[in-house]
């Protein structure tokens, strides 16, 4: 292990369980996504296509970004296993659908988006001992906004159990978006004044809500008293040291390659 190129997107996941990151991007290990995995794409598909068609000055409604939806469930680029999942692609078309028209109407005309699916320019971290990390990439489902306060990252996330009490959930998050930040100063040259989560309910009733905005980047970077999470991955790159996190919420056969091989699970 010397110079290692990690997708932006997937540098989160590091931090969840090191583990199954080593499985997925180290050891090339696979398994099919579900349709839950599946419908939060073709929802990030359909957002994002509207968004994008904003940005460039063109003519979208939320009827032709339903459109966009439609057709990435229906025809997803990767392996979906719908057998094995507790959720029908027809109840997912339903809830997609209905997100979809929800973040058209209510949440995107909150922001003033500049950036959409962006190219980040890859941000080299030097783990010492002749290790290196380069995240690459683009910004995936975060977005680049504009506020009275500077820029922001808002982050589209979906789930079954991303809106709690209406509320959008933002525990466990900073890693992620705080990697956004990150890339986006390296990508602009310009600060960020902090990130936010776009909450898109799965469950059947499809709550939505917008959390207040909130610096992600210092998890990352830490304080001089505590090392951020930038620090403490390359100690642990450097040492190749991956724990397992059997605590995970995504630690199911649904959501992890590794799942059926690991001996830390507890279910
Ligand atoms: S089964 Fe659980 S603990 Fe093991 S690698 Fe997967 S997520 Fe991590």
């Amino acid at each position: 292990m010397s110079n290692l190129t990690i997708r932006a997107s997937a540098f989160g996941g590091f931090f969840d369980c090191a583990y199954r990151f080593e499985g997925t991007y180290l050891l090339g290990m696979k398994n099919a996504a579900g349709v839950r995995t599946l419908l939060g794409s073709a929802t990030h598909s359909g957002t994002a296509a509207f968004d994008a068609a904003h940005l460039r000055g063109e003519d979208i409604t939320p009827d032709d970004a339903a459109g966009v939806f439609v057709d990435a469930l229906r025809n997803p680029e990767y392996d979906v296993d719908v057998a094995g999942d507790d959720l029908s692609l027809k109840e997912a078309e339903r809830i997609g659908l209905t997100l979809t028209a929800k973040y058209c109407t209510e949440i995107a005309p909150q922001f003033q988006y500049t950036a959409v699916e962006m190219t980040l320019t890859p941000l080299e971290i030097d783990c010492g001992g002749g290790v290196t990390i380069t995240l690459t990439g683009t910004m995936d489902r975060a977005r680049a906004a504009e506020t009275d306060a500077g820029t922001i990252i808002p982050d589209v996330k979906t789930g079954s159990k991303v809106v709690s009490n209406g509320v959008a959930n933002i525990k466990a998050r900073s890693a992620q978006t705080g990697t956004y930040q990150l890339m986006y100063e390296h990508t602009m040259k310009e600060p960020t004044a902090g990130a936010q989560i776009i909450a898109l309910g799965t469950s059947s009733k499809t709550p939505v809500a917008v959390s207040p905005v909130f610096d992600a980047r210092r998890v990352l970077v830490g304080n001089e008293q505590t090392p951020g999470l930038i620090q403490l991955a390359a100690d642990m790159f450097r040492a190749g040291t991956f724990p397992p996190n059997p605590s995970s919420v995504l630690c199911s056969k649904r959501y992890c390659a590794r799942w059926s091989r690991c001996i830390y699970r507890e279910d």
